[in-house]
């Protein structure tokens, strides 16, 4: 079982690692699914470079040190995320680990076309919450009133969608509900283009860059 090899891997295994890459990187970063400037004028370029290329590098690069001649680095990101959830003890892999899964879910979670939800997802979306409108709604208070750094997210639970709001590193995945769509409200996210002014970039990514679609992907693959 994974808890007797993940503390620190045998020589096999780091030789076994090492033969298939040359560089310590187990966790790769996803690349931007739209260009550094195509959320503007709501996340400018130098807001999403810097988002990017320091916040979510600095994460991965930090979990590929941490993970180096561990276990950890033979499972996927998600084995990371949920496994060191249940570990005190490793509470800086889980949070390095769970920072780079939320940032390429939220990359995903945004979109320059902007849109509406296809027909399917209305009908959802309208069982749970009345109408897209008290969705976007609810989302925005989860956002606002996430004290502090975190994120906010709508979630499958059981056959129902929610909407709930974790702290800092904290993530849906660690639990039953599935995460479809997540919008960052740690300061990096938006104070160079909007400085205190949380809710005005909540209700801009709202309005104009919530990827419906990957809703739909997400909700699909279950
Ligand atoms: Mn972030």
């Amino acid at each position: 079982m994974l808890t007797q090899t993940r503390e620190v891997a045998t020589e096999a295994q780091v030789a076994a690692r090492r033969a298939q890459t040359d560089s310590p990187a187990f966790f790769a970063l996803l690349p931007l699914p739209y260009a550094v400037d195509a959320l503007e004028p709501v996340i400018s370029a130098n807001t999403l470079r810097i988002h990017y290329g320091k916040h979510y590098k600095g994460y991965v690069d930090k979990l590929n040190k941490l993970v180096d001649r561990t276990g950890y680095a033979d499972l996927t990101l998600e084995e990371v995320v949920t496994t060191t959830a249940l570990e005190p003890e490793h509470s800086e892999i889980f949070n390095n680990a769970a920072q780079a899964w939320n940032h390429a879910f939220y990359w995903r979670s945004l979109s320059p076309e902007g849109g509406q939800p296809s027909a399917a997802l209305r009908a959802r979306i309208d069982s749970s919450f009345g109408d897209v409108q008290a969705l976007k709604r609810e989302l925005g208070t989860a956002a606002l009133t996430q004290f502090g750094s975190g994120w906010a997210w709508l979630v499958l639970d059981g056959s129902k969608l929610r909407v709930v709001k974790t702290d800092n590193a904290q993530t849906p995945l660690t639990g039953q509900m599935k995460p479809l769509l997540t919008i960052d409200v740690w300061e990096h996210a938006y104070y160079l283009d909007f400085q205190n002014r949380r809710a005005d970039y909540v209700s801009a990514v709202l309005d104009k860059l919530i990827n419906w679609r990957f809703v739909s992907e997400n909700l699909d693959a279950q």
